[in-house]
Parts: C-alpha cells; structure tokens; sequence
C-alpha cells in the first residue's frame, strides 16, 4: 500500500506546528541515507519518524534504528510501515525534553544522527547534541538550505554568526544535497540542504569549552556592535581593559566578532579569562 493510502487508511491529519512534511521518494531517501555512510554496524538514532519511510531505508542499510516521534497519531502508521524490519525501535517522546541520561537508557553505545528535521527544531535539536555528554559520531540532517548555508559560512560574511563557529569548533560540516521543495509532502515553502556533521571534539584544543561557547555568544550578542563593545557589556569590561585584550590578541581596536576564526576565538576566549581572573 502507499503512504499516502497509510495516512489516509489511519485518517492521519498533517500537524503543520510539528514541522511534518514527509519524503516518499525512493530514490531520495536512499541518497540520504548513503550520505549519512549508514553500514551494518551503526546505531541510528532517527529524529522525527514520520510515516516512517526514512526509519525503513536506514533500518534496511543500519545495524539498529532508534526512531523519536513526538507525534502519538503515527504509531499505526509506524506500525504497518515497519512491520517489515525487526531492527527498529520507535520511541514516542520529545526528544528536546529528553536528559542525557533518558536518551542513553534507550540507546546505548556510540550512535549516529540521521534527519529529516522539523525546521523549527533545527538549531536547538544540533546544539543539544554537539553539546551533550552522549556519544554522538555523525549528524546528517536535512534543514532549510538558507540554515545550512549559515552553518558552513566562512568568517566575514552575513551569514556567518555564533552557530556557524559552534560548528566549526567541534564538527566538520559539508552539504551533501540540495534537496527542493516539491521532494516533500506537504510542500513546504523552502527548499533544503543535506549537511553532514562528523563530530571530532577534539577538532581544536579548547580547554574550557563552556567558557570558549560564552565568549563567542558575547561576540555576536550585538551585531552591529564591535567586539569592544560588545566585551564590555557582556563582562563588565572598561575600555582600558578592552584595548588591552584585544591588542594582546592582535585584533584590530574596531574588530567586529564576525571576522574571528575559532582560532581566533580560542585565543580571545583564553584572553579574556585571564583578564577577568585578575580583576
Ligand atoms: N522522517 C519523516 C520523513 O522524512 O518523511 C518525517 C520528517 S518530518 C519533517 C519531521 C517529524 O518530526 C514529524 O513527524 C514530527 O511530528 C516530528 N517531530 C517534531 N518535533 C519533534 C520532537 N521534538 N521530537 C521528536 N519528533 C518530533
């Protein structure tokens, strides 16, 4: 039976606020998955099951699939569409309101991220991950393009921000595909971007990551502001203080966060800390 006659037989009815816009093409889906590199050996976790179509493709090529789905009125669905594989555990939960500990209770051992992501939970959903104590190897998730071409910007333009050197910091990140707008059902308004995320945290040499994280949102607090500024409201800083940091870092005095490499930003940061522990 189609998906569509699934949906219809379950009388499912699209919950636009979820961000549910399905993908059925075969085709597609399998590109998506041989992006994500999905083996015999991976545990995938899947964000947002869906009609389950995805769940399938990576259950058919993966060693175990664990598919989050927040949406109670596609478990029949999920039910018929995955009858089929005996790999697969769907979970029924809000996977942004899920600790650490509730995820690794389900899922144990390393695992990879595989998505076709609500749009609205696309920035919260990669930094819970690359933030968190789990065992996260991979993320390949599929966002509207305009965010992944944030995400991978390179230092001086618009679309480079806090985000894009969250990335940098702790991932290499490319965009596999294009994928356009008429691919999904509902179609939604925007075409998307397939990005793949190969976690390394080790990337870097970050000492305090935590502090490296705030120093970089202080950054990009204020945009329009220079980093001075914007040291100064976020630290309490004098100007004094300010000229002095940004000239032991080698910055220009007018220096704005959006020209600051990671490197650029491990050195401030380190700066910085210094600064405020001898205040
Ligand atoms: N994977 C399917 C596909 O590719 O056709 C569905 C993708 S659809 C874009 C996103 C799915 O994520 C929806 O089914 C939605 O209900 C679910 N979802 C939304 N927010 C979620 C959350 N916080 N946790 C888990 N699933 C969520």
């Amino acid at each position: 039976m189609e998906i569509k006659d699934i949906l219809k037989k379950y009388n499912f009815r699209f919950n636009k606020a979820l961000g549910q816009n399905f993908i059925t093409d075969g085709n597609l889906l399998n590109a998506i998955a041989a992006d994500a590199e999905v083996g015999k050996d991976d545990v995938v976790v899947e964000i947002g099951a869906g009609a389950g179509t995805l769940t399938r493709v990576l259950a058919e090529k993966a060693r175990y699939v664990y598919a989050f789905e927040v949406d109670r009125a596609l478990q029949p669905v999920l039910d018929e569409v995955l009858k089929a594989v005996d790999n697969v555990t769907a979970v029924f939960s809000d996977v942004l309101k899920m600790s650490d500990e509730e995820i690794k209770n389900i899922v144990s051992g390393p695992f990879k991220v595989v998505s076709n992501l609500p749009y609205y939970i696309t920035t919260p959903l990669m930094t819970r991950f690359l933030e968190s104590s789990l065992p996260v190897t991979e993320m390949t998730l599929l966002m509207q393009k305009e965010v992944a071409e944030r995400l991978t910007a390179k230092p001086g333009t618009a679309e480079y921000g806090a985000i894009t050197v969250g990335v940098e910091a702790f991932a290499d990140a490319a965009v596999t595909r294009i994928v356009g707008r008429n691919n999904f059902f509902p179609v939604p308004k925007v075409d998307s971007a397939l990005l793949r995320l190969v976690i390394d945290k080790n990337k870097y040499k970050i000492d305090d990551e935590k502090f490296f994280r705030k120093t970089v949102k202080c950054a990009f607090l204020w945009r329009r502001k220079t980093l001075a500024n914007n040291l100064k409201n976020m630290f309490s800083f004098t100007s004094q203080d300010c000229e002095k940091i940004l000239s032991e870092c080698n910055f220009e005095p007018m220096i704005r966060g959006e020209k600051l490499s990671v490197n650029d930003f491990i050195l401030l940061s380190s700066v910085v800390k210094k600064y405020l522990k001898n205040r």
